[in-house]
């Protein structure tokens, strides 16, 4: 039987309930396509930096990239940081350490789940969100300049190539999304009216633009695009953007489908790949079994069409379409809805009643 290792790395607080529901799905799945997935587990994040003295380490960092893919819970508790008063965050130390570029953040509402939207345009929201992650404003992070104690500084660094690489992904998906009819159309978004580096990120993208003339491209300045995500979500496709307006738009994102426990999120390297919720660590739940675990699953999903495409292995994406059915049945049918929604299915339920549906 094939078989598929998996470093797992649930973290802090409720990253540990949803990755557990996600390694009990991919083992259900796993039996239903003659293939093994192998869980490898981590010890990472603030608990583990606390009682180790080390967040992420070298050794976990080396296993996890022989892994075949890398599943991440949440990481960071607010009551534990570094001296210079930041979060512990291991998420990132991967996405530089594995090149990890592009963060596909897909924006979709399912049917059953309570919109905060009232237009009902707001239930053909179908967009995917893509931010550079390892350059921007977090490129410099841990080496803030200070000028004695009156002055920070923090540097945007954007460079050609990673404007390029990100560019390109977003544009190849706008092209993938045109191919399954959607618009393929791909809006660069940037303060490209203020900063320069910003307006260098729009040269750049709109150079790499003009070898993909059967993408529709189009280019926002960020302040329009938070304005027009809550006016007129339904009108966007991919969005490509710098690594901290990314961080905030996908939040923005999360919320026109419900919240934080319905986003999934990949980062996508050029032979690595991690998925994780785009939700956080939530220490206000942890430990209560009521996390909705669907935002991980739905990262699942992301996994498994990256593993499809990059083992060239059909049965992954199958495993995905049948893993996404399943999630998108039980909120339909309203079998589920979590207590985020003012539901009583807790993490365990929600997990039981998906793998009831693949
Ligand atoms: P960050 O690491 O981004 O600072 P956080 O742990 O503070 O994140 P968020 O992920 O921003 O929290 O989530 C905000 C709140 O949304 C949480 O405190 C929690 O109440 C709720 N929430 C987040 N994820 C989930 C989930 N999967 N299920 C239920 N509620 C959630």
């Amino acid at each position: 039987m094939d078989s598929i290792t998996i470093a797992a790395l649930p973290g802090d607080g409720i990253g540990i309930d949803v990755t557990h529901s996600a390694l009990k799905v991919l083992e259900a799945l796993g039996s239903k396509i003659d293939m093994r997935f192998v869980p490898q587990h981590h010890r990472v994040g603030a608990i583990a930096y606390q009682e180790t003295g080390t967040a992420l380490s070298d050794k976990t960092i080396r296993a996890a990239g022989e892994a075949d893919a890398m599943l991440l819970g949440a990481m960071g508790l607010p009551h534990i940081r570094y001296d210079d008063g930041t979060e512990i965050s291991p998420q990132l130390d991967l996405r530089e350490h594995f090149g990890l570029f592009a963060g596909v953040r897909p924006i979709r509402p399912l049917t059953g789940v309570p919109s905060k939207l009232a237009d009902p345009r707001a239930a053909s929201i179908d967009f995917v969100m893509v931010r550079e992650q390892t350059e921007g404003l977090f490129k410099e992070r841990g080496a803030t300049a200070m000028k004695s104690d009156e002055e920070a500084r923090d540097a945007m660094v954007i460079t050609r190539a990673g404007v390029q690489r990100v560019s390109d992904f977003a544009l190849e998906l706008g092209r993938q999304r045109k191919a399954r009819g959607r618009p393929g159309r791909v809006t660069c978004v940037d303060k490209a009216n203020v900063l320069g580096s910003m307006a260098y990120f729009r040269r750049v993208f709109e150079e790499r633009a003009a070898a993909f003339p059967d993408v529709i491209v189009d280019a926002a300045y960020v302040d329009a695009m938070a304005l027009n995500l809550v006016m007129k979500p339904w009108d966007y496709d991919v969005m490509v953007t710098e690594n901290l307006l990314g961080d905030i738009l996908s939040d923005l994102g999360a919320a026109l489908v419900g919240g934080m426990g319905m986003a999934p999120s990949a980062d996508i390297g050029e032979s690595h790949a991690l998925f994780q919720p785009a939700h956080g660590s939530a220490p206000d739940i942890a430990g209560r079994g009521i996390a909705n675990p669907t935002a991980m699953l739905l990262s699942v999903v992301l996994m498994l069409d990256w593993l499809a495409s990059h083992r060239s292995d059909q049965r992954l994406g199958d495993a995905a379409r049948a893993l996404e059915r399943a999630i998108d049945l039980a909120y339909a049918e309203k079998r589920i809805m979590p207590f985020e929604f003012g539901g009583s299915s807790g993490t365990a339920d929600i997990t039981r009643e998906v793998i009831a549906g693949l």
